[in-house]
């Protein structure tokens, strides 16, 4: 089964999927992406992704060529294409390619990508054990709530978890835990779920606000506040969410065990309800 390449409303085989040296999402990172995850072939939460799509765009004055029902039609067809039950989508939007020059270029012509990859999930003993993480200085701009593909922050961010010999690093701002590299960060203590507020420091995700909305229905209570980052090693509990990571346990943090050392109850039953939601 082909991994499925797609530009500007054209299916390609890898090889011909070139875009050109000007583009500026290559020139500039100005551009904006998604990624989806499938569970037996349907894309969990799609119009979520793509009403966030439709915001990233918007908020850097990127023109967003498709509608969401052209978008839905685009996936699908990916989707038949490649044949994949667990896939990944990713999808990037950049302003185009324009001689290079840093203010927008007059004619608004979007590169539009798509690619669709078999995607293997973490395993079921790596998610029984929780995984450790570490902490580093948040060093991203202002607009982390724009998924944008100017990632370079969080790739070094994933590059000191990979040194540290750790999953996920977790980034602190001014003493306080905004998000991880590539998730989203929650705490629980003495029952209270707590997270970063949505707001500039942390990207909204969409597997957030769905354990969010879990953990409501379960009357697990929720604190949308910022977690000081001293606080992170006494808590009880600590998961991170994403796309691709769902509900996963944090069981270390710089070395301090955090709580009994395994993912803990409210974890266990929010990756359960996740569980029961995608399976
Ligand atoms: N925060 C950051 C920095 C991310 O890169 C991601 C996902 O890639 C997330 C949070 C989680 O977002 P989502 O649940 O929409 O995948």
């Amino acid at each position: 089964m082909p991994d499925i390449a797609f530009i500007n409303g054209r299916f390609l085989a890898w090889e011909e999927a070139t875009i050109s040296i000007d583009d500026r999402g290559f020139q500039f990172g100005d551009a904006v992406y998604e990624v989806i995850r499938t569970y037996r072939g349907n894309p969990f939460e799609l119009a979520s992704h793509l009403a966030r799509l439709d915001r990233s765009a918007r908020e850097l004055s990127l023109l967003q060529p498709y509608s969401r029902d052209q978008w839905m039609r685009w996936i699908q067809q990916g989707l038949s294409l490649s044949g994949y039950q667990d896939a990944k989508i990713y999808i990037q939007l950049t302003r185009g390619a324009a001689p290079r020059e840093h203010s927008f270029p007059s004619e608004n012509r979007p590169t539009v990508v798509m690619t669709i990859r078999e995607f293997h999930p973490l395993g079921p003993e790596v998610r029984r054990a929780g995984v450790n993480a570490c902490t580093r200085e948040d060093l991203r701009w202002g607009r982390c709530d724009i998924k944008s593909v100017n990632l370079l922050a969080n790739v070094l961010a994933r590059e000191e978890a990979k040194k540290a010999g750790v999953f996920e690093t977790i980034l602190v701002r001014d003493g306080f835990v905004m998000e991880g590299a590539v998730s989203n960060v929650m705490a629980v203590q003495r029952g209270v779920v707590m997270t970063a507020p949505e707001g500039p420091r942390i990207l909204s995700g969409v597997t957030r606000t769905v354990v969010l909305e879990l953990a409501k229905k379960e009357d697990i209570a929720i604190e949308e506040r910022f977690i000081p980052a001293d606080l992170l090693y006494q808590v009880d509990e600590v998961f991170l969410t994403g796309t691709t990571l769902e509900v996963l346990g944090v069981v270390q943090i710089d070395g301090n065990i955090i709580g009994s050392g395994q993912p803990g109850p409210i974890t266990r039953t929010l990756a359960a309800r996740w569980a029961l939601l995608t399976g």
